[in-house]
């Protein structure tokens, strides 16, 4: 998708604190991170939100979880704890329309979310 921006950072349009590359995902730090661990992590496919999500994806939608469980290891938030999760679409605050898992940790997390 020519308009995405994270597709943009795919293609090393955009340039981005690449941190973990598998052959179906990539991950990189939030611009704007909100805690020391921040991480998208976000498929090489260009799906726009969970809802579009095909049964058929479901190998690439999982090695978003296998690049979390890597990563917090890597990061040394994995036995503390972290949180793992994808916003869909704008009540849940979804800004970029490019699935992207959120890898937030290393501080206390609130739940419920605002
Ligand atoms: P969403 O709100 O869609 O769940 O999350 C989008 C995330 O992408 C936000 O946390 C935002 O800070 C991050 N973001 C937006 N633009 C860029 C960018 O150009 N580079 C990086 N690394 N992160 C970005
Ligand atoms: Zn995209």
């Amino acid at each position: 998708m020519s308009d995405c921006l994270f597709c943009k950072i795919l293609d090393g349009e955009i340039p981005a604190d690449i941190v973990y590359e598998s052959d179906t995902a990539i991950a990189f730090r939030d611009i704007n991170p909100q805690a020391s661990t921040h991480v998208l992590i976000i498929p090489r496919q260009h799906i726009a939100t969970i809802n579009d999500i095909a049964d058929s994806d479901q190998a690439v939608v999982g090695s978003l979880y296998s690049a979390a469980r890597e990563i917090a290891k890597a990061e040394g938030i994995a036995d503390d704890g972290y949180r793992a999760v994808m916003n869909c679409n704008e009540a849940a605050g979804q800004t970029v329309f490019h699935i992207h898992l959120h890898l937030i940790g290393g501080r206390t997390l609130g739940w419920p979310p605002g």
